[in-house]
């Protein structure tokens, strides 16, 4: 009964923070058995083997590559400040598809501890259209700035990863990793005193400005309207099915509701039209 409670709670709650009609109760459970990642299946399965998705990838850091040329041709030189790009690492760079392919083979929820076993390993394989992308920009005279969720632990393995993919010559202090905070907002402060951002890249909208940060699902959305010009021009997105604040904003960013608990509240943002 308790469990049941939990969920209509969690339905109520999110149903009102969400994007078009909401059913108002959560889905009964029959079996309280829930795989942890099966929903994860389509999201691994479109990253790893969608030509679509590498289509994308292209078709976004095409569209930048212009955009940055345009934004260097347009801009009264000398600029102040070095010019330089901010871009998150995950998803953005680096493809950790096989990461989440491994938590689905295994019936694993995310960890901190898999995760680190995982950045250990070095085997992050590259976003298409990233690596050329990265030197066309250092032939621009542009500087590249990593502001990653990854923690600062994780710095070494990190660089060797991205090193190995071809992305060179970005010192160790232009990794941002993460210490305490998960928001970006401090690290793009610190950046913009050295530098002039010209544009920003990420899978999360958190990635882009603090507006963003934990925001709920409705106000995610209402932003991305509002703030519509900002994207493929300042802000450029990578295609993140996998894992993000998307997901974590139905779930209130709260993590703790067990597996079933997730599937039943995800159940109440899918709008159907009868
Ligand atoms: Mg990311």
């Amino acid at each position: 009964m308790k469990h049941l409670n939990l969920l209509f709670i969690g339905g109520m709650l999110w149903s009102s923070c969400s994007v078009g009609p909401q059913k108002t109760e959560p889905i009964q459970i029959e079996n309280s058995f829930v795989k942890s990642q099966l929903h994860t299946e389509n999201a691994v399965l479109w990253q790893q083997s969608a030509a679509e998705y590498k289509a994308l990838c292209y078709q976004t850091y095409t569209l930048a590559k212009l955009q940055l040329e345009q934004k260097l041709h347009a801009h009264a030189f000398p600029y102040e400040k070095k010019p330089a790009i901010v871009m998150d690492l995950d998803e953005t760079v680096v493809d950790n598809s096989f990461f989440n392919a491994q938590l689905l083979l295994d019936n694993e929820e995310y960890s901190k501890s898999k995760w680190k076993e995982w950045s250990d390993l070095e085997k992050a394989g590259a976003v298409p259209g990233a690596v050329d992308f990265i030197a066309f920009a250092q032939g621009k005279g542009v500087e590249v700035i990593f502001i990653s969720n990854r923690r600062v632990s994780e710095l070494q393995a990190t660089k060797n990863n991205v090193e190995a993919l071809g992305i060179v010559n970005i010192d160790s202090s232009h990794y941002y990793l993460r210490t305490e905070e998960g928001s970006k907002m401090n690290r793009r402060a610190k950046v913009s005193e050295d530098y002039e951002i010209l544009m920003l890249f990420g899978d999360n909208l958190a990635d882009f400005n603090e507006v963003f940060d934990k925001r709920s699902n409705l106000d995610r959305n209402k932003l991305v309207h509002e703030m519509s010009k900002e994207f493929g021009a300042t802000f450029i997105v990578l295609p993140n099915v996998l894992y993000g604040e998307w997901e974590g904003s139905l779930y209130a960013y709260k993590y703790h509701w067990t597996p079933a608990q997730k599937d039943s509240i995800r159940k109440t943002f899918v709008v159907g039209y009868k």
